[in-house]
């Protein structure tokens, strides 16, 4: 961003100065393309059509607005991709590792942790024991990845609005307000849980094999985006996989349901890659690349619509106004 006496030199207008400002401009639209080209993640079409399809299954036992708000939640899909310009450091810096999380480096802590503090605890102690040889830090947070973390928080915001939401109607008090943030989270949510249907979003062959390789999968740094950007844009849309999502499920224990979601998802990160050799996601692609596409973008919408359907019920459920005190003790952290 030039200061203002620079801007004010740009406007003078010589010929110089205008080819300066032509070159400027180049420069930075080849930045713009160059950053979106990194940023996507089931691409902008894939999000869009994911958080669209589970909004227009929302049931009609669920709140009116939010069922009418299937254009909000649409556009909404997309949303943290739009956080992660080198423009806003400090939050682009942040949550990056919300997007993913490589499962094979967390394979020795099952169950996970159910919060992302005990998670951090965990990591760091491995990347502790590990010897200098062995790549300790891999094991940093970041480098792992937080996905069911930062779901599982938002998920959390959802519930804790839909409450807010139901106390306000009983209480007869406005609602638009809490009506904007519901349609907010739902909408935010969905990103992570579309990131997470996408298997290499939960793998360290997130782009391009590494490691042994029999099979002769792909080692270049392009099937990533090929796969959920480039072939989902020229051939998929939502008409195409929302006849697969069926009417929601309220889960028993949401956060165990989303990690076997993302187990599952990485149990498919092969077949990406045996899709791409065979140039399933080249031009219009093969019906299989289709049929599998079609059906993790499905998955994606399912598991969006029961998060939201269960938030709804369980923010049902009374909880006491303050947490129970419990007797003052010299070890508890004082509240801040
Ligand atoms: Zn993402």
């Amino acid at each position: 961003m030039p200061r203002a006496e620079e801007r004010t030199s740009l406007g003078l207008g010589t010929k110089a100065e205008q080819f300066q400002r032509a070159a400027i401009s180049i420069v930075l639209v080849a930045l713009v393309l160059i950053q979106s080209e990194a940023a996507v993640a089931w691409g902008n079409e894939g999000h869009v059509a994911i958080n669209r399809v589970a909004a227009e299954k929302i049931p009609a036992t669920m709140p009116r607005f939010l069922r009418r708000a299937v254009a909000e939640i649409a556009y909404l899909g997309p949303e943290p991709d739009r956080w992660r310009s080198p423009s806003e450091f400090a939050l682009k810096n942040a949550q990056e590792a919300d997007h993913f999380i490589d499962l094979e480096r967390v394979s020795w802590l099952d169950p996970l942790p159910q919060g992302r503090y005990e998670f951090y605890r965990k990591l760091y102690e491995k990347r502790a024991a590990t010897p200098a040889t062995d790549h300790p830090d891999d094991y940093l947070p970041e480098r792992v990845g937080l996905q069911p973390y930062i779901t599982m928080e938002v998920y959390g915001r959802l519930k804790a609005a839909f409450r807010e939401y139901r106390q306000r109607q009983a209480a007869h008090q406005p609602t638009q307000a809490v009506q904007q943030a519901i349609i907010f989270y739902a909408g935010w949510l969905g990103h992570y849980v579309a990131d997470a249907s996408q298997p290499l979003h939960t793998t360290i062959q997130y782009n391009g094999w590494v490691g042994p390789n029999p099979k002769g999968y792909t080692t270049e740094h392009k099937i990533h985006g090929q796969f959920e950007s480039t072939y989902v844009a020229a051939n998929i849309t939502a008409k195409d996989f929302a006849g697969l999502v069926k009417s929601p499920e309220r889960l028993e224990d949401p956060f165990a349901r989303y990690v076997a979601y993302l187990r599952e998802s990485n149990g498919m990160v092969e077949n990406v890659y045996a899709l791409e050799k065979a140039g399933g996601f080249t031009g219009k692609g093969s019906p299989e690349a289709f049929d599998f596409t079609t059906h993790r973008l499905a998955a994606g919408s399912q598991m969006l619509l029961d998060l939201w359907y269960t938030a709804w019920t369980e923010s049902a459920v009374p909880v006491p106004e303050h947490p129970p005190s419990n007797p003052p003790s010299k070890t508890a952290a004082p509240a801040k």
